[in-house]
């Protein structure tokens, strides 16, 4: 079974205040870019603390479609070199970690009417299945494609497609590699934000200042190299290197129904009849999930994007034209998640068509990785690590070839004997620790939470050990319920209290301000739009 790391363990409790204050690597941002930097830092043997101003995956790496694949978008703006990067990390991701990156199949109807052509879309598969060195896609005729999605528009379809892509739970992926980090020695802070950096006469890096945002603590924490890796935040702590350039943040929203709704275990993507942007309707953990909008994101960063009332209307649009026979309704939807794209861009041309490459600058010991997608994620830390290494000599890149993430050796009894799925979601999800998930859980707690495929057992682990500070810490972003059962799980509120209330220091009085700020943050941010 997995050693729980002491930057694990002392999660619970540490702060920037009662932590070493001398680094090798500081670390700030702690959505997948900031993650994959840190567990790639530790792993070429530096001493690293990552800092995340609110929760773990808080950012945009909560929200985004799950998708871990090649982006077909690329292929047809004639970016192979991105789509081939992009296919080949989806086929290591796939191979690292079943059980949390899991194959997941397309199926792409093709109208006469609008959107590409069937030779088009035949190419574009071709040379996608020609990068994962396997075929990957298949044809079908109007009628075969018409019996494979129930209740798919028919008028002026001329067939479609099947391929394959994956899916995976985001903020679990960005755990994932906190875990790995922390594991071998890297300390990750969460509600500790990064407020200056601190710079020598010579203008380097020298220190970063951060606040504690629960106690209002401030800590000095020096190193000769800090990585920016906020994402849409960028450049709030650092000018992006051209002039004119600048964080773009394009907010993309989702609609989540009920599965029973959706009766397919594949994604049906299609061409949206307004603007002719791809959207799609996709099953998630029990769920059916319709995103997603690409619109300019104005609010303040801080507050949590959520979805408006004339992206809602775009999405139902889009899924009545395509679906109409399933008569999927507004009124049936039971939550709703919106996240931000960190996109570099200038601005001049439509948020769709703004590059989604990532971009690494650096300036005096003041590494920026922005950009890029999820998918990526590894690359885009390697890409900051080869520009921080002239601060940090002394640190080894792993080898192209390793593995990012470790297998357990062997499992506990008990997880031996737990059903194959549940074996394989444990593993995805916790690595070396998923044998603690159940060994640790009275056995009536390996059974799911209603319909999702989440353990109740899932839920004392992430209070012990994983730096729980607030109930949508836990609901919304360690498991996924608040998203999955109506109401954001309100009325399971008391069940979760009891069993985690052992792993978690809240008396009565905070169990109840945690229950009413996590209902009230729901109903804000994640409730079906009006
Ligand atoms: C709707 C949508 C759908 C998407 N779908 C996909 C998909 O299917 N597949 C895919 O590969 N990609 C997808 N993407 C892209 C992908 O989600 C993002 O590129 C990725 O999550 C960005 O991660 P990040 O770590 O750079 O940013 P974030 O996840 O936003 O992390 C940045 C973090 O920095 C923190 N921070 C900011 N300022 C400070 C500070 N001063 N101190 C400390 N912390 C700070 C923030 O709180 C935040 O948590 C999608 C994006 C969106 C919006």
């Amino acid at each position: 079974m997995g050693n729980i790391s002491a930057g694990l363990r002392k999660q619970g409790a540490a702060a920037a205040t009662d932590i070493d204050s001398t680094w090798d690597v500081v670390v700030i941002g702690g959505g997948i870019t900031g993650a994959a930097v840190f567990c790639e830092a530790v792993r070429m043997g530096l001493k690293t603390l990552l800092l995340e101003q609110k929760d773990f995956a808080w950012g945009t790496s909560s929200r985004s479609s799950k998708m871990v694949h090649g982006g077909l978008r690329y292929l047809k703006q004639g970016k192979f070199m991105l789509t081939l990067a992009s296919v080949r990390e989806r086929q290591r991701l796939l191979s690292e970690l079943p059980g949390l990156v899991d194959p997941l199949g397309f199926l792409m109807p093709v109208y006469s009417d609008h959107g590409p052509s069937r030779l088009a879309m035949g190419v574009g598969l071709s040379l996608y299945s020609l990068m994962a060195m396997e075929k990957q896609h298949k044809g079908y005729g109007p009628k075969q494609m018409a019996a494979m999605v129930p209740g798919l528009r028919t008028k002026k379809l001329s067939g479609g497609f099947y391929f394959k892509d994956a899916q995976v739970d985001d903020a679990r992926l960005v755990m994932r590699l906190i875990h790995e980090g922390a594991d071998s020695g890297g300390v990750a802070l969460n509600y500790t934000r990064v407020d200056d950096i601190g710079r020598d006469r010579r203008g380097r890096v020298a220190a970063v200042t951060a606040i504690d945002t629960d106690t209002g603590k401030t800590a000095e924490l020096y190193a000769p190299v800090v990585v920016n890796a906020t994402g849409a935040w960028a450049d709030k702590l650092h000018p992006p290197p051209a002039r004119g350039i600048h964080v773009r943040p394009l907010r993309g929203s989702h609609l989540i129904f009920p599965g029973s709704l959706f009766p397919l275990d594949r994604v049906v993507s299609f061409i949206h009849p307004a603007d002719g942007r791809p959207v799609f309707i996709f099953p998630w953990e029990g769920t059916a999930v319709l995103g997603t909008t690409d619109v300019d994101h104005e609010p303040d960063l801080n507050m949590e994007p959520v979805i408006t009332g004339g992206e809602a209307d775009y999405l139902m649009e889009g899924l009545d034209f395509i679906l109409p026979g399933l008569g999927i309704s507004r009124e049936a939807c039971i939550a709703s998640i919106a996240g931000v794209r960190p996109v570099l861009g200038k601005g001049k041309v439509p948020a769709s068509k703004e590059s989604r490459e990532h971009m690494v600058w650096e300036q005096k010991g003041l590494v920026t990785v922005t950009g890029g997608k999820l998918t990526t994620f590894r690359l885009l830390a390697r890409d900051a690590l080869a520009k921080a290494r002239r601060y940090i000599p002394h640190g080894r890149p792993p080898l192209d070839s390793e593995p990012v993430f470790r297998v357990p050796d062997r499992m506990s009894e008990k997880t031996e004997e737990s059903d194959l799925g549940v074996k394989r979601r444990l593993l995805g999800r916790y690595g070396a620790l998923a044998g603690r998930v159940v060994e640790e859980s009275p056995r009536e707690l390996v059974s799911t939470v209603g319909d999702t495929s989440t353990l109740w057992a899932e839920l004392p682990f992430a209070a012990r050990y994983e730096q729980v500070k607030h109930l949508s810490d836990l609901m919304l972003r360690r498991v996924r319920i608040g998203l999955l059962l109506p109401g954001g799980g309100e009325d399971i509120l008391d069940k979760v209290e009891s069993i985690c209330a052992p792993f978690l220091s809240w008396d009565s009085d905070r169990w109840s301000d945690e229950k009413k700020r996590y209902t009230e943050e729901w109903h804000r941010a994640y409730a079906p739009p009006d």
